[in-house]
């Protein structure tokens, strides 16, 4: 059966198509065909990039299985009551409209390396000359023992942003008056390294308002955390004697939970809990299993092009790879996300590819205003991407550069977003 590419940009009626059709064709059969699994910080840019920047000549289709997504980025903020949720979630509209992108709302479940296709749940073959995974993160099953996704709605990781995230702010606040919240902080390397203390910087911010005698308890299996000196002042200044941060010297590493009876065991004490974010080790989204392209929990990727070391026809994007220096991040994703797009451009349409440079800077809020930030530039190796140099907020820094650090975040965020989903 063959599709005109209109059938595939982002509607209902697009979606019941791509889930009766056996087989998808694009209209025009000799430009070549990107096929992007995952809508999220690398999958979006990359799609709109290459789409911008081929005039055309490139047939992209980026699949999707949620019509909203909302950013893990600022998703934090969200629990603090800094933001509206609604103010991070984004449509695929304008990449369909504006960049003419087959928007299809689906899972990929397989992908044959040697056909070049990728199968979608609804029974869709989609063919490509490159294929660009960017899925994100999947949990390890069991690296807590005691919590699967089947506890997710009793314990939440809100480690992929949406309902999950909504679900935690509710249980911080429904837990009774002097309660505990605790976190169980994932082993590296996981997305977003400080996201885990600029979550408890968010709960704290709202317990002070609504619950100060509660308490918050981190467990956490590593040793240092990002950002580590500046988050442990902030806590100090803002929620004093709130926050009590258990690293491995005190058994922080040797953790389990009971989603049933609302308990923590750390190190043989247990913890009777009211709100508890799991928050498990992680490898690469499924996808990236499927396609052959992962050693060990995640994808190896030459930094030059963001082609998968196992299949040259794929490129890795964002959370998934195993790519050096970089943190897994937004900021990293789509910067990753624009080296890749050059690369399939240059090597789909013979045009000039300069060498790859990246860049990332993760911000964090600890309290109203009280902004910082660490950031680096990188280069490609032929080994990895490289750490070029780097920069980090100060302790002691006065409230004016801490608010315009914030400032900054803010700017950030617009930024991104809108060179994500255009
Ligand atoms: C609490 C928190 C705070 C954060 N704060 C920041 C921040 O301030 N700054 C920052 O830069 N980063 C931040 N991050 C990290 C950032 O969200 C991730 O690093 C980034 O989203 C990674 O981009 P990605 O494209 O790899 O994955 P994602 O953005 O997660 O996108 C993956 C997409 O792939 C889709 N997908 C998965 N499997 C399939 C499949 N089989 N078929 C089709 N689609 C599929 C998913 O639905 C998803 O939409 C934060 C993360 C968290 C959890």
């Amino acid at each position: 059966m063959t599709l005109n590419r209109r059938a595939f940009i982002g509607t209902g009626a697009a979606a019941a198509v791509a889930l009766s059709a056996p087989m998808v064709r694009a209209a025009n059969h000799g430009k070549p065909k990107v096929v992007v699994i995952g809508g999220g910080a690398g999958g979006a840019t990359a799609a709109r990039y290459i789409a911008k920047d081929s005039a055309g000549e490139i047939e992209v289709t980026l699949v999707e299985p949620t019509r909203a997504y909302y950013t893990c980025f600022f998703s934090n903020l969200y629990i603090g009551g800094f933001r509206e949720l609604s103010s991070i979630g984004h449509s695929y509209g304008t990449l369909a409209t504006e960049y003419g992108i087959n928007v299809v709302h689906d899972w990929a479940v397989g992908v044959d390396n040697d056909a070049k296709t990728v199968t979608l749940a609804g029974g869709a073959v989609l063919p490509y000359d490159r294929l660009i995974l960017s899925p994100g993160i999947d949990f390890i099953e069991d690296s807590v023992p005691g919590w699967s996704l089947a506890s997710q709605n009793k314990m939440p990781h809100a480690y992929k942003a949406g309902s999950q995230t909504e679900l935690l702010k509710a249980q911080v606040e429904a837990m009774p008056e002097g309660g505990l919240f605790a976190m169980v902080a994932p082993p590296n390397p996981y997305r977003c390294p400080p996201g885990p203390y600029e979550r408890v910087s968010m709960v704290a911010h709202l317990l002070k308002e609504i619950n100060p005698t509660a308490k918050i308890l981190i467990a956490d299996p590593k040793p240092k955390f990002s950002k580590m000196a500046l988050f442990q002042e902030g806590w100090q200044k803002h929620y004093g004697g709130m926050i009590d941060w258990l690293g491995p010297d005190f058994g922080g590493g040797n953790v389990s939970v009971n989603p049933d009876e609302m308990t923590v065991d750390i190190d043989g004490a247990v913890e009777k809990v009211d709100a508890c974010n799991v928050i498990p080790a992680q490898k690469a989204g499924r996808i990236c299993e499927m396609a052959g392209v992962m050693d060990g929990n995640w994808a190896p990727v030459v930094p030059h092009t963001m082609q998968s070391r196992m299949d040259e026809n794929i490129h890795v994007l964002g959370d998934a790879t195993n790519q050096g220096d970089m943190p897994k991040s937004g900021y990293s994703a789509n910067s990753q996300a624009k080296v890749a797009a050059m690369a399939v451009r240059g090597a789909l349409l013979d045009t000039k590819v300069f060498p790859a440079k990246f860049s990332n800077t993760c911000w964090s809020l600890i309290e109203t205003d009280d902004g910082v930030k660490v950031g680096a530039s990188y280069q490609a190796t032929d080994e990895k991407i490289a750490k070029v140099d780097g920069f980090i907020s100060q302790t002691g820094e006065d409230s004016a550069l801490r608010k315009a650090t914030y400032n900054e975040s803010l700017g950030w965020y617009a930024g991104i977003t809108e060179d994500m989903f255009g």
